[in-house]
């Protein structure tokens, strides 16, 4: 059908189709022509026009089939010489304007940006041209070790021993001898190759020079890109020979979701001409299927890819969790499959000082050009506020919007209420544009964000007002003894991991808790206790303490028992308790 382009054959055809099978799908594709080459030989020739003769409205029409700037100036010339109506000529206008605009637009972007503007940098200038490997061979799982201070953080152990885990089941998934390679890069890190060795490591390669004491983007970047391509330049194979690898590129690497690691994750999976899943809190790796077409290369068929890397990271809602691969195109390879991994997330395993392997010092040659930015004075911050250590922490969350300063004070009245208690706040109001009196701003800032981005703590109490309970905000406070919240919303998510659940408006109950504190109705050792020791006055709760009735019903009127009935919901569904075994599984 492609080929054809004469209107009657085209009719003939679809007479024929009509009269004979009568398929809709081919009637559409012939139909279709026709309109496309009818179309084309209707249009009108500019000469043949008679504009004197027509309508204001008919010119317009027809101008619209016109796409040659020549043929409509003659038009307006024409009609200027003649009838010189002044709506006629702003229809011709108008149609040269949108012509002239596209042939402007078309040129321009045949200039590349460069030259465009080449008084800006440019520099991505040289990626335009796909670099990335193409049957390349790929091996191995690469952990960025971070050190900061000297030190290597905890994450790094916590991913090395994932790493070990993951690579240890793929070995015998697969039947397969691939290994976990710690990466550290620094002006003193090799006393730390051992310490990566014991806890998952089978080889370490490292880099040491002066100018890296400090982490530089450019430059580290740089210097794990050297490593991954081991020689190799951009874009091509063939690594100088190394008997720890055989490959092209690592298969999967891993690095720490720090402010660094975060940084150097982005820019090194770029280079590498790769993806990289962000912000990770689980990992596994399995063959899977997939019908996109953008993948398997023919629409309609499965592709299976095998030795996946699946990336489970908390999606932007934060109510969700997301899958990532990192997968292969027909014609585009996209390794290594990479991630950054949120701390805390894995468990640091027990180190091996026994455990062997192979310690590989890398020779990079630097480039002036990396250390461009310099580091000419940096402190240690010592100040900042440290919410961890706490007995009760009381946070809250956009929940305050209504009156967000009388928010903030009721918090710090509900803290007063405690001998060792603090403010915290979630990312929402950190984030938010809301507006604080001056005595109360303080409380606002992001060292006192609590969450994944934020601090972790472990009070013996956490007090949540008006916080949804987002994924990111509950890594934050897990490990809390007892969490009681308070929310409008009883579907809140926040209301599944507290062992005290008030349904209400905190601007009715964050007093009413604070009055029965004051006045002594509260049993906070019991509270905080998460209601597992049982005072003999609170006979009536079959062994479990109440949750604050007063403030627990906002004001209303349900009696002490109805919320603490051991795990059921009060008439009035102000607040519940959940039971001990719901909530260790929940939390
Ligand atoms: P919302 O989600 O808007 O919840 C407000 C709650 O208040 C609602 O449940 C509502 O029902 C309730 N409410 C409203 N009015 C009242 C009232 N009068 N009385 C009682 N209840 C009321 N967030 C963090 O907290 N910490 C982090 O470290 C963090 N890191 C992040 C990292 C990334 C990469 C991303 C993408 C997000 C991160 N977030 C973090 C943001 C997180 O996803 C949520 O957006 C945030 O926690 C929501 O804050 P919130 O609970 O205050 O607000």
């Amino acid at each position: 059908m492609n080929d054809i382009e004469d209107v009657s054959v085209l009719q003939a055809l679809l007479e024929a189709e009509e009269g004979g099978e009568d398929r809709v799908p081919v009637k559409t594709v012939i139909e279709s022509r026709i309109d496309k080459f009818a179309g084309e030989e209707e249009a009108p020739d500019a000469d043949e026009l008679d504009i004197a003769e027509m309508s204001a409205a008919d010119v317009g029409n027809a101008v619209m089939d016109i796409d040659d700037p020549d043929e409509l100036r003659e038009l307006l010339e024409g009609e200027e010489d003649g009838e010189d109506r002044s709506s006629v000529k702003s229809l011709i206008e108008s149609r040269l304007d949108s012509v002239e605009g596209e042939e402007r637009q078309e040129a321009e972007a045949q200039v590349p940006p460069e030259e465009k503007h080449p008084e800006l940098d440019h520099p991505t200038a040289d990626k335009r041209h796909v670099r990335a490997l193409e049957d390349a061979t790929y091996g191995d799982m690469w952990v960025y070790c971070e050190t900061q201070a000297g030190d290597l953080i905890d994450v790094s152990r916590e991913m090395l021993g994932k790493a070990r885990e993951l690579m240890d089941d793929y070995n015998e998934e697969y039947d397969e001898e691939e290994q976990v390679v710690a990466v550290l890069i620094g002006d003193d890190v090799a006393g730390h190759t051992e310490d990566c060795l014991a806890y998952g490591a089978d080889a370490v390669v490292y880099h040491e020079d002066d100018r890296l004491s400090r982490f530089k983007h450019k430059a580290y970047t740089e210097v794990f890109c050297e490593m991954a391509r081991w020689g190799s330049p951009p874009g091509e194979t063939n690594p100088e020979p190394a008997e720890w690898r055989d490959y092209d590129e690592p298969r999967y690497v891993v690095f720490p979701a720090t402010n660094n690691g975060r940084d150097l994750s982005a820019q090194v999976q770029a280079e590498l001409d790769s993806g990289l899943a962000s912000d990770c809190s689980g990992l596994y790796i399995e063959d899977t299927v997939i019908s996109n077409p953008v993948k398997t290369g023919s629409p309609g068929s499965n592709r299976t890819f095998e030795r996946v890397l699946h990336m489970k990271r908390p999606d932007f809602s934060g109510f969700e969790y997301s899958t990532i691969l990192c997968l292969d195109n027909p014609n585009r390879e996209f390794h290594p499959q990479g991630a950054s991994v949120i701390p805390g997330s894995f468990e640091i395993p027990d180190p091996d000082p026994e455990r062997d392997g192979e310690i590989i010092e890398r020779d990079v040659e630097h480039e002036d050009e990396w250390f461009q930015v310099q580091i000419t004075e940096y402190d240690q911050l010592t100040g900042g506020v440290d919410l961890t250590g706490h007995d009760v922490i009381v946070a809250v969350g956009r929940g305050i919007g209504d009156d967000p300063t009388r928010g903030m004070e009721l918090a710090l009245e509900l803290a007063d209420c405690f001998e060792d208690a603090d403010i915290g706040v979630t990312r929402g109001i950190v984030t938010g544009s809301y507006q604080f009196d001056a005595h109360v701003e303080q409380y606002t800032a992001e060292e006192r964000q609590i969450g994944e981005t934020g601090q972790v703590i472990e009070p013996d109490l956490y007090i949540a007002a008006g916080i949804s309970g987002a994924i990111q905000h509950k890594v934050g406070i897990d490990e809390s003894d007892t969490i009681v919240s308070i929310n409008t919303d009883p579907a809140a998510d926040i209301r599944e991991f507290s062992d005290y659940f008030i349904e209400g408006d905190l601007f009715d109950v964050l007093p009413r808790f604070i009055e029965a504190l004051e006045e002594g109705e509260v049993d906070m050792e019991a509270l905080a206790d998460g209601g597992r020791t049982s005072p003999p006055s609170d006979a009536a709760d079959g062994g479990r303490t109440s949750p604050p009735s007063d403030a627990a019903d906002g004001g209303r009127t349900s009696p002490p028992s109805d919320a603490a009935d051991g795990g059921t919901e009060s008439p009035e569904g102000t607040a519940t308790e959940d039971s001990d075994t719901d909530r260790g599984d929940s939390r």
